[in-house]
């Protein structure tokens, strides 16, 4: 496992992380972030979780579905990019390689690591229905990555266990693989168990507005956002899905997304097919 060794990779990490501390906004929403690690560390040790995950899981490599979410996954990303380079946010996209994946996985789930990787389980499909579909949760996942909600996760946990910086958590991959990667996981929603809270729901409202905005700008129709997260909050029962343990009000979401809908629809009749 490789980790930066020498001292110039520490300064320039120190460095990094002084400079986005000071400076982090949030794109689209503007929303100030205080405390975040160098997304470059977080990319890092993303891509280790990833590679593990995917070594383990079984990976749905042709077919319908799972061209379908490399095909939304490859269009939402291209808008993602023109968007950032125009406002110039491109940084948020340094390092990152996207890949996206459909796994053989019942839980209703789907997620998006640092640095774009994306996997989507089979169990969400279903209740996806059809590429629109895909595309609210595409839209929604690919905004937790940009707006680096997995490092706001990662660096309250870090803070919670006295440790504090990027270096940190190179050490901690280094000495405790596992234990970084059960927090890497837990950040990004990784698994089917609920218990493991990934996102606030402030991190939630946040994706569910990027992400409306985002399929649009991928000639995604966003009137169907409100309906598909209408058919997850449907699904309830004993075992709601994990995408759903941070949103006890999905009358709220519904009627945030409403309030939203108007501007996405017009982002959207610029660029629907
Ligand atoms: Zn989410």
């Amino acid at each position: 496992m490789k980790v930066i060794k020498s001292n110039k990779g520490l300064i320039v990490v120190v460095f990094l992380s002084l400079i986005i501390w000071a400076c982090a906004k949030v794109p689209l929403t503007g929303r100030r972030q205080f405390k975040l690690l160098p997304e470059s560390t977080l990319i890092q040790a993303s891509s280790l979780s990833y590679q593990q995950v995917l070594d383990t899981a079984n990976i749905v490599k042709s077919g319908e579905q799972a061209e379908m979410v490399k095909r939304v996954g490859n269009k939402i990303s291209v808008a993602v990019e023109k968007y950032l380079k125009e406002t110039g946010f491109e940084s948020r996209l340094d390092g990152f390689d996207w890949q996206f994946n459909l796994i053989q996985d019942d839980n209703v789930n789907a997620w998006c690591m640092s640095g774009g990787k994306v996997a989507f389980y089979t169990g969400i499909m279903p209740i996806c229905k059809d590429e629109t579909g895909v595309a609210v949760v595409m839209g929604h996942e690919i905004a937790h990555a940009i707006a680096r909600h997995g490092n706001e996760r990662v660096s309250q946990s870090l803070a919670l266990q006295g440790l504090a910086t990027g270096t940190d958590l190179l050490l901690l991959i280094k000495d405790k693989p596992n234990a970084a990667r059960q927090m890497v996981n837990i950040a990004y929603g990784v698994g089917g168990q609920l218990g493991m809270l990934a996102f606030s729901r402030k991190h939630e409202s946040e994706s569910d507005e990027m992400g409306l905005t985002f399929m649009a700008m991928a000639g995604y129709n966003p009137s169907e956002a409100p309906v598909f997260w209408d058919r997850m909050g449907q699904l309830g029962g004993e075992r709601p899905p994990v995408m759903l343990s941070t949103h006890p009000h999905p009358e709220k979401r519904q009627e945030d997304l409403r309030r939203l809908l108007p501007k996405a629809m017009e982002i959207y009749n610029q660029n629907k097919p």
